[in-house]
């Protein structure tokens, strides 16, 4: 009888083992997709100096968002006008128009009204550089300084060097007397770094409003690493979903008065145990349900042969794998809502209850969660909790939809990736942070968040943090690559 048990697991543990090891082996990245035509971007006759000195020129214009009417456009203005003069065989094509005050769109109308357009963004705003950071600048923020094979300043690579590249790449078609046979609308926002409410939302709406359905848009967002954390390589990530954002105010009364005989909970207490029970709020980590899946899928060839059966065998290394996680903050938000307490506040006086006492929860949602659904379970987690009420301190912002990572469009940026950066497989990727992109849900069929330059683990300290620069090296590629965009994607 043993011999027979025995003979059963060991036939078992055979299937086991056969089983991962079929996973592993089938665990590859997906077939490539269809070819896209895509010309040899080397043979592009682009004067990347002039490009620097003009973006250089550009970063000078402090367009800071504005959050007063207060505050002087006159920065925008200026740069409005800069951008005519620098670009005058593209404004000459293309129809202008200013919407929401100070956002700029362009419509390069196609031979073929047939073909859903592209849609490329880039923002004007930046953001501030804060007085007590300024001396930790080499170089004057607002500068425009081009030394040391870089482009130096305030939104030299968030996103100046977008907007600036995308204007090169125009100018250059646009000189040679190129015309697109499918249409190219140009949207550049002037307050991303607010929200996007008084720019993006707009310019999407009067889209929307003239039954535009476009093709793709194409934004910021991701772009591609040197190291890529699960590989130590390179890999190009284009992102195909954002994630969302919402703010808890947590509020808890309780009985005011002096701390000599207190009740059994204050304001206080009851604040700090719903915000521990909130912090400690399941959350649901795994592979499937967001980008995560088709990243690990796409650098499978990368992966060491562990990383990889764990991945495709999550059905069994699942807690393993959640385990290796959990102390790594990038692979807890890509796979999961995150959960930071921010805020805390209650109380005047140590020996004085207070009536009332609240304190801040920022959640960064995932695809799979809805702010609705993190409520709720919020408010079950302390339904037990007397006085202890929750709300969304503004409303909330649910991340975006999935876009697709076989689309044809897809394809493109993957295939003028590739071109661009030949060492670099590319993987699709979930955005952490918020762009205008989310805006255009409505008038595209897929959004994709992708600078085509190619950054070290510091680089990524840079936008919004010190010493921005955007080498000319990666202006040169980012140019290279709108041209071959525009050109394979509309001109053909
Ligand atoms: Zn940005």
């Amino acid at each position: 009888m043993i011999r027979l048990i025995l003979a059963a697991l060991g036939a078992l543990a055979l299937a086991v083992v056969g089983f991962v090891g079929y996973r592993t082996f089938s665990f590859t990245a997906p077939p490539p997709l269809a070819a896209v035509e895509i010309a040899d971007a080397s043979a592009y006759g682009i004067d990347t100096s002039g490009a620097a000195q003009r973006l250089g020129e550009a970063i000078r214009f402090r367009t800071v968002s504005l959050v007063s009417e207060a505050e002087d456009r006159a920065p925008f203005e200026q740069f409005h006008v800069w951008l005519q003069q620098r670009y005058p065989a593209f404004h000459a094509a293309a129809q202008r128009e200013v919407v929401g005050e100070l956002s700029l769109l362009y419509t390069w109308q196609g031979s073929d009204p047939a073909q859903p357009p592209i849609i490329l963004l880039a923002h004007q705003d930046v953001v501030p550089v804060p007085e007590d950071t300024r001396q930790n600048w080499t170089v004057d923020p607002f500068g425009g300084v081009v030394r040391e094979d870089a482009v130096w300043g305030r939104g030299a690579i968030d996103d100046k060097g977008s907007l600036v590249a995308l204007m090169e790449a125009a100018e250059y078609l646009a000189r040679q007397g190129r015309r697109p046979v499918r249409t190219i609308i140009f949207a550049f926002g002037h307050d991303e770094e607010l929200g996007g409410d008084g720019g993006a939302v707009l310019m999407a709406r009067l889209l929307a409003d003239r039954g535009v359905r476009a093709w793709f848009v194409l934004d910021e967002g991701l772009a591609a690493l040197d190291r890529h954390p699960l590989t130590g390589g390179p890999a190009a990530m284009i992102g195909i979903s954002e994630r969302g954002s919402g703010t808890l105010r947590v509020r808890a009364v309780g009985q005011p008065g002096h701390s000599s005989m207190p009740p059994s909970e204050t304001a206080v207490s009851l604040v700090a145990e719903a915000v521990d029970r909130i912090h400690a709020m399941p959350i649901e980590r795994k592979l499937e349900g967001g980008p995560a899946l088709g990243m690990m899928r796409a650098l499978a060839p990368e992966l060491s042969f562990t990383n990889r059966m764990a991945v495709a065998n999550e059905w069994l290394f699942g807690p393993l794998l959640r385990q290796r996680m959990a102390g790594d903050p990038a692979a807890q938000a890509l796979l999961g809502t995150t959960i930071a307490p921010t805020m805390i506040d209650g109380g005047v006086r140590p020996n004085v209850l207070p009536g009332e006492a609240t304190a801040m929860i920022n959640f960064r949602v995932h695809p799979r969660d809805d702010a609705a659904g993190l409520l709720r379970r919020a408010r079950q987690a302390v339904s037990d909790l007397d006085g202890v009420t929750i709300d969304w301190a503004e409303p909330p912002r649910e991340a975006s939809e999935i876009s697709s990572a076989t689309s044809s469009s897809y394809a493109l940026l993957a295939g003028l990736s590739r071109e661009s950066l030949p060492d670099a497989p590319v993987a699709p990727g979930l955005v952490l942070a918020g762009t205008d992109s989310r805006h255009y849900a409505a008038v595209a069929e897929n959004v994709y968040r992708y600078q085509p330059i190619l950054l070290s683990a510091e680089d990524l300290e840079m936008p919004h943090g010190l010493n921005e620069r955007l080498s000319i090296a990666n202006l040169d590629r980012m140019i290279r690559f709108y041209v071959g965009l525009m050109e394979a994607g509309a001109m053909q």
